[in-house]
């Protein structure tokens, strides 16, 4: 465990967490909202410091980051907890647990230390929400830049300002789930509220950190041609039209076991919908089909990086951009 950042010391032992917009007040011997964050005596601590739950080597694609070096391994950890509690989370048996015995014990030093002997060019913070862990991500992420190792997030965007500006001073690559553009889904769905998370996104992009956005297309729920316009419009007009897009197929879990897979279909007709609307970059996720999840030049259309599944099997830029037409793309490519 360690002390945590961002918090103030209130009456009675009680602590005020201000790490993320639910700023929890919490009273000695008691966890915060996110499970992670636990008040002793009177002081905050992290408990999940150094005990990643999940630990693997995966495609950068798997984030998904598609404009984010192509095809290179992410050293990818995660802790258990979250400040959010959707009931549709693929991985609840370890977002919504207090911090497990079945946790690993790896400081950051040994992050580092693996990753270089895996020749991971990027680490990235993920499967539950990183900002729970955020002390272990910062001193990770302050080594890694000494390193030359590139740092990535999978975010729910739920936090505040400071940190996120703290954590924007190490950080490169960032892809933030806009579940929805209505508040309401956030506060029926996922027991939150949407406007921190826009303006995380905002800030990411004022602070130029290399941002891709994906929207989980929940059957009823958020899969309206109506609401898809509005989450393409949003990123359009606040994001611009070069930043990527996901839309990503659901599949039943958790408390959503009610509900039907998303149909394929309806992922790639959202994805014409956001390219209609003028964003250069969209794709298909958790569905096959190579043609939505590969990347073609804006300009001449033709096929710049080909992906089955999390894989890479055809690259036509040349220092970022389109072999055929010279077409700058965007993204980061080295
Ligand atoms: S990070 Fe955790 S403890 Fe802190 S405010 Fe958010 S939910 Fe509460
Ligand atoms: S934010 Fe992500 S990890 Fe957290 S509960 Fe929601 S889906 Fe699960």
């Amino acid at each position: 465990m360690k002390e945590a950042k961002f918090y103030d010391k209130i009456e009675e032992k009680k602590v005020n967490c201000q790490l993320c917009p639910r700023k929890c007040i919490i009273k000695a011997g008691d966890f915060g909202n996110c499970n992670t964050r636990k008040n002793i005596s009177g002081k905050l601590y992290s408990m999940v410091y150094g005990k990643p739950v999940a630990v693997n080597m995966d495609p950068i694609e798997k984030k998904p980051l598609y404009h984010f070096l192509p095809g290179e391994t992410a050293y990818s950890i995660g802790t258990s907890g979250c400040n959010l509690h959707c009931l549709h989370c693929q991985n609840w048996e370890i977002s919504q647990c207090k911090p497990s015995i079945f946790s690993l014990n790896l400081p950051p030093d040994k992050i580092i230390e693996f990753a270089k002997k895996s020749k991971c060019k990027i680490i990235s913070y993920t499967y539950t929400e990183p900002t729970v862990f955020f002390e272990y991500m910062l001193d990770i992420a302050k080594l890694a830049k000494k390193e030359g190792i590139k740092n990535t997030i999978v975010s729910n965007g739920f936090i505040n300002e400071e940190p996120l500006k703290e954590l924007c001073k190490y950080l490169d690559g960032a892809n933030i789930d806009l579940k929805s553009i209505k508040n309401e889904f956030y506060k029926d769905e996922c027991k939150a509220w949407i406007d921190p998370v826009l303006d995380s996104l905002k800030l990411l992009k004022k602070k130029k950190i290399w941002v891709e956005v994906t929207n989980l297309l929940i059957p009823t729920l958020n899969d309206s041609e109506k609401e898809i316009k509005e989450v393409s419009n949003w990123v359009k007009d606040n994001l611009g039209i070069s930043i990527p897009l996901h839309f990503s197929a659901f599949y039943p879990c958790y408390e959503r076991m009610d509900l039907p897979s998303t149909p394929s279909s309806k992922v790639k007709e959202a994805r014409e919908i956001a390219m209609d609307i003028g964003l250069k970059y969209v794709y298909s996720g958790n569905i096959m089909d190579w043609e939505s999840n590969s990347t073609f030049c804006p300009k001449c259309k033709k096929l710049l990086i080909k992906r089955l599944g999390f894989h890479v099997v055809e690259n036509n830029l040349d220092k970022g951009k389109c072999k055929f037409c010279k077409e700058k793309i965007d993204g980061v490519w080295s």
